[in-house]
């Protein structure tokens, strides 16, 4: 066990409940300070604060999981978990299968995100101190939802920053099939949880899938950054006269092409276009009634914001100049450094240089298997804009 004196006047966001504790608000630390473990925080007058998980190799140096002088152990995450998987339950419905079992600080469980694909689980373990537990986590998943198989895709820079590599593969129970089928909204999609992109889709946009396809009947669509081609699907199936799917990533592509096949969409009507979107929406004259922009993260941390708001801005001014008159853009952001003001202020800016006026028909978030902690507001990423132009 570790033990950690803040500076003076940094206690305020733990007392808040916020879960992270970086080296610079650590005034001095006692105990196993070199190993990965357990760490108690106190405030610099030695009064006991919270608990957490101690990474010393990383400038977010503790991520708390306990404001209770709980023990963590095995019983801890067996807890945590029941909570997390329970909590889902109740949301879902035998037309969806795949949903987030477990989203990180939005279910106090900082490090670790758990998606369910039908009869698999992908798990992420992106912290040194979130390993530790590594077993424990995956025998408590494995009673609590008994699934066929549980695969890993612990990748890409967090893991880095916390001193560890990727750990990619099948963790527990049958390794998965090269492509799973699962059920959204009564839809079915394939899922590549090998290979794919996050865990293999993006569950978050779940709900605004099922939005675009109030809009969609007999209105011509633009799928732009379409991944798999999820909205796509649902516009067709909401009676679209045609979609456009448009993406950068070849397998994104061939696999979207499979999931129109899957839900009866001819293959005349299958229009799949593979290229960069910035090009693609400045170049092309055709134009939509509405069109969905989705493009990936462009400001991986906060110093690229700026430059992420020109890209923001640049793709929703041509997207739309592509809409019809009294057409509708559903745009998003899934930058977590872009807050939900300022990618408003971006797309009205966009609007202007434009020269189109419109109205706002909806926000648009990540849906309830996706909480936010009220005290983590940093775990908010997704964000979006339903408007109608004028003309
Ligand atoms: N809307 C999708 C998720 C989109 S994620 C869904 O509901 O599943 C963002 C997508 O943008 C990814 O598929 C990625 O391959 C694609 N992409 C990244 N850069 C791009 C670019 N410059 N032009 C077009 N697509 C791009």
């Amino acid at each position: 066990m570790t033990a950690l004196y803040l500076k003076k006047d940094r206690e305020r966001p733990v007392l808040r409940g916020h879960p992270w504790i970086f080296s610079g608000a650590v005034e001095r630390s006692e105990g196993d300070i070199n190993e990965v473990g357990v760490a108690d925080v106190f405030d610099y007058k030695k009064n006991w604060l919270a608990r957490g998980l101690y990474n010393p190799k990383s400038q977010l140096v503790v991520r708390l999981l306990t404001w209770k002088k709980d023990p963590i152990d095995r019983e801890f995450f067996i807890r945590q978990l029941k909570r997390a998987v329970d909590f889902r339950g109740a949301y879902f419905s035998p037309a969806t299968d795949a949903y987030r079992i477990v989203n990180g600080e939005g279910d106090f469980l900082p490090g670790l995100i758990v998606d369910r694909y039908g009869d698999y689980l992908v798990c992420q373990l992106f912290t040194a101190g979130i390993e530790l537990f590594k077993d424990d986590i995956i025998a408590a998943l494995t009673e609590l939802t008994q699934p066929s198989g549980i695969y890993e895709r612990s990748e890409g820079r967090v893991r880095r920053e916390e001193g560890l590599t990727d750990s990619v593969g099948a963790l527990a129970g049958e390794a998965p099939p090269e492509l799973i089928t699962i059920q959204e909204n009564s839809h079915k999609l394939l899922v590549d949880i090998r290979a794919g992109q996050k865990t293999g889709f993006f569950l978050d946009q779940r709900d605004n899938r099922a939005f675009l396809a109030t809009l969609a009947h007999d209105k011509s669509v633009l799928n732009c950054c379409s991944y798999t081609g999820g909205f796509s699907v649902y516009a067709f199936t909401a009676g679209a006269k045609g979609v456009v799917t448009f993406d950068s990533s070849h397998p994104a592509l061939e696999i979207a092409e499979k999931n129109l096949e899957l839900n009866g969409v001819a293959e005349t009507k299958r229009e799949l276009i593979k290229g960069d979107a910035f090009a693609y929406l400045k170049e092309s004259d055709q134009t939509f009634d509405v069109i969905v922009l989705d493009p990936p993260s462009l400001a991986h941390k906060r110093s690229d914001v700026d430059a992420a708001t020109g890209g923001y801005k640049f793709l929703n001014m041509h997207a739309l100049k592509r809409l019809n008159p009294g057409g509708t853009l559903l745009t998003f952001s899934c930058s977590q450094h872009l807050p939900a003001d300022l990618f408003q202020k971006v797309v009205f800016g966009a609007a202007v240089d434009a020269g189109r006026k419109a109205t706002i028909l909806a926000r648009l978030g990540a849906p309830p298997d996706h909480p936010v902690s009220l005290h983590h507001p940093e775990g908010e990423y997704l964000k979006g804009l339903a408007l109608r132009v004028l003309d």
